[in-house]
């Protein structure tokens, strides 16, 4: 006789079905069918997504969804996951003073040191002095132009100039000398008159070279060994640039200041455990480690991470329709990161890269109501649903179905808010563990550090390579390699770096460079899933040491990442560890693993009958 039969599992992002074609209890054959899941995990929302999941594989095998005999859903752990992002410095400017600026079109090359004076003083302007010419906005540039050239006609010494509106290209090409102009400095009636002042622009495509270097400025203005020291984050921050502009004012400074974060604190039974976030994810995830099984986390009250952890709590129970105080959080992840930040007292929207700590809190609730879901299912679709088995178990049966595994084998399901690990013994014993931080932490990651304020685009960044469009007919891909092709490309990528994704090209709108989007890209998820992956084996390890493991099997969304498997590969063959992506029934890579399992147990249920 011959039965169908369906595992679905239902993810917090993805429902995935595994239908098998049975005949007396040997499998004929088994597709898949995939959905994004509708609703939150365990609620009867999620019936939606059950149905285009499984419409989907019945598709495939081209029968109704009405001809499928049973239907096993998975028992899912209660495991979300949810990310915020906490910057730890912030960098102040106190008056006008020195500040680098980085327009898109500066005008002219080379450094210049002068004082700073308006363009309406020139003609009062001395012989004997170097000066860097100030234009305020309502000067216009054919009219800034002459001035200047009125004035090197009476031999005064211009060195530079800084403008408010974007004219660089403009009164460059009309003054008779080649001086440095930088432009676009919004707010130029903070700019000081009369200060010694240095306009450093560098030739198309290179970067400044004086005012990057703190030594530079200190030539520059003639500081001693403890003022060089003051503006070396100053120099820091103009690094990379194409233009910049450093005044030095008698009383103004920048500085960095450190923000009081405040304190994680960590529960773990009788103890507490605390650490300080402004000192960095690394003694945040040692005082983790140290705190080993966590009951709660808080964090200091009236301070910005006290309120973040309460905010996920409270956004969890909301979710799940639970008590505030009964909710949780089981683990954390910090991660260390930059990101730009308007400077405090700026000149012209600068921008400082800006310290911050990334933290993913994972949250185990109450008990799904998968038993409920069940019968609702059957209900709607007239079909007998058991529940089959637990998530993890259910994996890591999925994932033996990878041809060159064997047991003890540790699967890892990396999905979107948590990572899973799951380790299976060779008596068949099974021990879950679930870590907070995967997919959603590295675009939250890419988001920031890149500044692009666009979940969607992140997740593209993350998901496919990148690519630069060198001229209409040719692009240059990450790796090197070149692509050509006969039809002109739309003249808006020119010059672009583009994602490709198999659905198109995407603009990356954003200053940086493909390589500067390509090792944030890589860090986000060194940082995230790489650390992840270390610490899933630390934790289930008997003994504390990793190299006890021989198979690391990845499994979930995460892990379906284009680069991510030799990332794996790279890192723990250091461990004597082989480890990959799955590759599910032969055919299905890293997904299907948990609905796979469920078929696959209920096989075995009925041969053992
Ligand atoms: P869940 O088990 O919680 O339903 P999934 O296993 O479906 O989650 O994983 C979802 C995660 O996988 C998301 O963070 C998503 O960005 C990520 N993901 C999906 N496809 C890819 C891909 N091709 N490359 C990298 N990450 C991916
Ligand atoms: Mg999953």
């Amino acid at each position: 006789m011959i039965e169908y039969v369906a595992g679905v599992d239902i993810g917090n992002a993805t429902t995935e079905t595994a239908l098998g074609q049975i005949e007396d209890g040997k499998l004929l054959t088994c597709v898949s069918g995939i959905s994004p899941t509708t609703g939150l995990k365990g609620t009867n929302d999620n019936i939606a997504g059950i149905v285009k999941s499984l419409k989907n594989a019945a598709e495939k095998m081209k029968i109704e969804i009405e001809a499928i005999d049973l239907i096993r859903i998975n028992e899912a752990t209660p495991v979300i996951g949810d990310f915020a992002m906490e910057t730890i410095t912030e960098t102040i400017i106190t008056e006008s003073t020195l500040i680098g600026h980085n327009p898109d079109t500066p005008g002219g090359t080379g450094l210049g040191i002068g004082r700073t004076i308006l363009i309406e003083d020139l003609d009062k302007a001395d012989e004997n002095e170097d000066y860097i010419v100030v234009v305020p906005g309502t000067v216009d540039f054919i009219d800034a132009a002459a001035a200047i050239n009125r004035a090197l006609e009476r031999n005064i010494s211009i060195q530079g100039a800084i403008l408010q509106k974007d004219d660089g290209v403009l009164i460059n090409n009309r003054i008779n000398t080649t001086i440095p102009i930088v432009d676009e400095v919004e707010s130029i009636g903070r700019v000081p008159i009369g200060m010694t002042s240095a306009v450093e622009v560098a030739q198309p495509g290179a970067c400044i070279e004086s005012l990057s270097n703190p030594y530079g400025i200190a030539t520059v203005f003639n500081l001693s060994a403890s003022e060089t020291k003051q503006i070396v984050h100053i120099a820091k921050a103009l690094i990379g640039n194409r233009s910049a502009v450093v005044i030095k004012t008698p009383a103004g400074e920048v500085k960095e200041r450190k923000i009081p974060a405040g304190q994680i604190i960590l529960h773990s039974g009788e103890r507490i455990y605390t650490a300080e976030v402004d000192s960095g994810s690394k003694e945040i995830m040692n005082t983790v480690r140290k705190a080993g099984g966590i009951d709660n986390v808080t964090g200091s009250r009236g301070t910005n991470v006290g309120g973040m952890l309460e905010k996920v709590r409270q956004n969890m129970a909301k979710l799940t329709e639970q008590k505030y105080n009964t909710v949780f959080i089981k683990d954390i992840m910090a991660v260390d990161t930059i990101v730009p930040k308007e400077v405090q007292g700026n000149l012209a929207r600068e921008f400082a890269m800006e310290k911050a700590v990334g933290i993913a809190a994972m949250v185990k609730t109450e008990k799904l109501h998968m038993r409920r879901l069940a019968a609702k299912v059957s209900e709607e679709l007239g079909i007998p649903v058991e529940i089959g088995g637990v998530e993890g178990s259910m994996a890591v049966r999925g994932a033996l179905t990878t041809p060159g595994t064997e047991k003890p084998l540790l699967v890892l399901d990396i999905g979107a808010g948590s990572t899973d690990a799951c380790l299976l013994y060779k008596n068949n014993e099974t021990k879950p563990i679930h870590l907070a931080g995967a997919g959603n932490m590295v675009t939250m990651l890419i988001n920031a550090e890149l500044g692009l304020d666009d979940f969607e685009l992140a997740e593209d960044i993350k998901k496919y390579p990148l690519a630069k469009v060198e001229s209409l007919y040719h692009i240059r891909h990450e790796d090197g390699s070149v692509e050509f092709f006969n039809e002109a490309i739309d003249s808006s990528m020119f010059a672009r770096t583009v994602v490709i994704k198999p659905s198109g090209w995407e603009i990356i709108r954003s200053k940086q460079t493909m390589e500067k989007i390509r090792q944030v890209r890589r860090d986000a998820k060194d940082k995230v899933l790489i650390s992840n992956i270390i610490r899933a084996l630390e934790r289930v390890s008997v003994t504390g040491n990793i190299t006890e493991f021989e198979h690391v099997v990845l499994v979930g969304g995460s892990s379906l990442d284009f680069e991510l498997g030799n990332m794996v590969t790279e890192s723990l063959t250091y461990y004597g560890i082989v480890s990959g992506k799955a590759n599910i029934r032969s055919t299905e890579g890293p997904r299907n693993a948990v609905a796979t399992g469920l078929l696959y147990t209920y096989l075995e249920e009925v041969q053992n009958d």
